[in-house]
């Protein structure tokens, strides 16, 4: 829409709103009445809103309320009402990703280890869920206790009232779609533009990368080089915000109809015993002259292809 760089405004206000606890308290109140109130009653009058907060000192109240006037909140016929990026600083104070410190686990789920059948675990550290096996060493490496069967940034509010099998099952749901929305080339956490790319390991060690058949390797088989079992990863990448997914390369093409008819003709459970299926859904690897490309079969007997930049091509 525009090349121009943004209208940017001070930081210094944005955090004196998270630094004082009344202005946090202003915003919630209008936050909470524009989720109750009707279309155009999302209006909180000025001696409402002082009650509400339970300031008594006026000139305090009004002056954290001025502070608040223009970007975060607006001044309405009826008295003061939210605007949207007071809304976004609420939505991020009720997601617990800023203020809550909550880590859980290893606990145990219901859920099976695909590669082993061992005992899924989940454990809750830096809003991540990391999701392991005692049994086995996993499908990629790092320095976590337990074979690792996959990571996942979910944020705090995702746990309040979810049992550890709910949260795993909810958890892979949501990469899911986060990963296909990454696919289409925008970011499910800010919009901005997303770049995505397959990575293939050329020196794979547990398998030979051209003559993988999309099989799950044997277990225990870690790459030293690219520290996983299969020797292929689908990569999206935020360029505005960062956010960054690995997982399995037909997710990114989760959207196209070809790929969503052979998710859904080929694996038919759901949660956690379909996010781990989908790892092992390709026929391998193949490359033309200059780029790799997976090679999938759909259930009808066709066949299409993803290529380095997960463009998906039918039938060839
Ligand atoms: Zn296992
Ligand atoms: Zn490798
Ligand atoms: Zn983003």
């Amino acid at each position: 829409v525009t090349d121009d760089p943004p209208g940017q405004l001070d930081p210094d206000p944005v955090f004196s709103i998270l630094g004082n606890e009344l202005r946090v308290q202003i915003l919630l109140e209008l936050y909470d009445a524009a989720r109750e109130g009707r279309l155009g009653e999302d209006s909180i009058p000025y001696s409402g809103l002082q009650t509400a907060v339970g300031e008594a000192d006026s000139g305090r109240f009004n002056y954290h309320l001025e502070k608040l006037c223009g970007h975060f909140v607006r001044k309405t016929d009826s008295g003061y009402k939210i605007c949207e990026p007071g809304r976004a600083v609420a939505r991020l104070l009720s997601k617990g990703t800023l203020t809550e410190t909550t880590t859980f686990g290893p606990t145990r789920t219901d859920a099976r280890c695909h590669l082993c059948g061992g005992t899924v675990r989940v454990a809750y550290v830096d809003q991540n869920l990391v999701v392991t096996c005692g049994d086995c060493s996993g499908v990629f490496s790092t320095s976590h206790d337990g074979g690792m069967l996959a990571s996942i940034a979910v944020p705090p509010a995702a746990l309040r009232g979810r049992t550890p099998t709910e949260l795993l099952s909810l958890t892979v749901c949501q990469f899911e779609h986060g990963m296909a929305m990454m696919g289409d080339g925008f970011c499910a956490e800010c919009c901005g533009h997303v770049e995505t790319e397959l990575r293939v390991c050329e020196d794979h060690e547990p398998v030979d990368t051209e003559e993988w058949d999309g099989s799950a390797p044997e277990e225990g088989d870690l790459c030293e080089n690219c520290g996983r079992v299969i020797p292929v990863i689908a990569a999206a990448n935020c360029q505005s915000c960062d956010r960054r997914r690995l997982g399995p390369p037909i997710l990114a093409v989760g959207d196209t109809v070809i790929a969503r008819r052979t998710l859904d003709g080929r694996v038919s459970d759901d949660g956690w015993e379909r996010f781990a299926a989908i790892r092992w859904l390709s026929d391998g690897l193949g490359r033309t002259d200059d780029e790799w490309f997976l090679q999938y079969s759909t259930p009808d007997g066709g066949s299409f292809r993803v290529d380095g930049s997960l463009s998906v091509r039918g039938d060839e």
